[in-house]
């Protein structure tokens, strides 16, 4: 039998985990922090890997979950957030030289999406729609059991569609993105915004304000806080219909720290859908649904895409 690794670059920690065989459970894994005194992320990568290498066995592949957008067909990052230095770096090539076994990069809102189709909330499925809504808003989508990537690796970007023309900056410098109306980061904004003109809430004496700080507002009731999530919901809303009308998914899962927050914004959301959908039949069979692998599946995706590259990629 042979080993796989699975790599997730996340802007915190670099993760590494070694698998046997088809089944998604790791028999090693390890994690150190992205940023260090100690070197660049890359020379730490690539000693983590080394430091886990299997003696004896065979490794079949690595695959790697990289943030921000990836050229899978070359395996290059063109930039990833949080990480000094990686712009346009080679990162198949400089594995692939180093440890002379095949590596696969993707995206990792991509990968969380793999992972969440072999082995999560997505199982069975063959059209999906993923979201990954954080600080900010990433995603994917899977048509026909086909993951859509695009020529160059960078299709559904589904936090950067135009919701609201003039709306708020975006993180990408264009205005009026889902992203800028319905993430985490917007959602405090708004209620920043909003305290800023006197309104009253119980958040009017926290400094920073975070998606957390409102949702726990938001649970023990505090108006503000339920308005800045029903009205991210619509928005959400909104996005989700435009993608229903392209890619008529029979699910749409969401993950990232906001997902843990949808009993909050789920009615608006699901209104907004209701209200906005060109035929009931787009949602006549379909379910929408939390991710169920939490942080590892970036991981998870990574070593689906290392284990059957052609099936899943191409
Ligand atoms: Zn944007």
């Amino acid at each position: 039998m042979s080993t796989t690794i699975a790599v997730d670059v996340g802007g915190t920690q670099l993760r590494v985990a070694l698998y046997e065989g088809d089944e998604g459970i790791p028999y090693q894994q390890a994690r150190i922090p992205t940023r260090s005194s100690r070197g660049a992320a890359i020379d730490r990568l690539i000693e983590l890997i080394a430091s886990l290498w299997p003696a004896g066995r065979q490794v079949k592949a690595i695959g790697i979950a990289a943030p921000g957008p990836v050229n899978h067909k070359a395996g290059i990052i063109y930039a990833a957030p949080n990480i000094p230095g990686w712009i346009r770096l080679p990162l198949r090539t400089i594995l692939q030289e180093r440890f002379g076994v095949p590596v696969f990069v993707g995206n990792d809102a991509n990968l969380a999406l793999l992972g969440e189709w072999r082995f999560g909330a997505g199982q069975g499925h063959h059209n999906l729609l993923y979201m990954t809504i954080s600080t900010g808003i990433g995603g994917g989508v899977i048509s026909d059991d086909r993951l859509i990537l695009g020529e160059s690796g960078l299709a559904t970007e589904v936090g950067h569609v135009t919701i609201l023309p003039d709306g708020p900056l975006c993180s990408c410098g264009k205005r009026g993105h889902l992203e800028a109306l319905a993430s985490g980061t917007a959602i405090a904004n708004y209620v920043t915004a909003e305290l800023s003109k006197g309104r009253h809430s119980s958040l009017s004496d926290q400094p920073a304000l975070t998606a957390k700080d409102i949702s726990k507002a938001a649970r023990a009731g505090d108006p503000l806080a339920l308005e800045a999530f029903a009205r991210a919901g619509k928005f959400l809303g909104l996005g989700i219909t435009n993608y229903l009308h392209i890619f008529n998914p029979s699910i749409v899962i969401l993950g990232g720290g906001v997902s843990q927050s949808l009993s909050m914004f789920r009615e608006t959301m699901d209104r907004t859908i209701r209200e906005s959908v060109m035929s009931p039949e787009f949602i006549h069979n379909l379910t929408i649904t939390t991710a169920a692998l939490g942080d590892g599946a970036g991981l998870l995706g990574a070593f689906t895409l290392a284990r059957s590259p052609e099936e899943e990629m191409i």
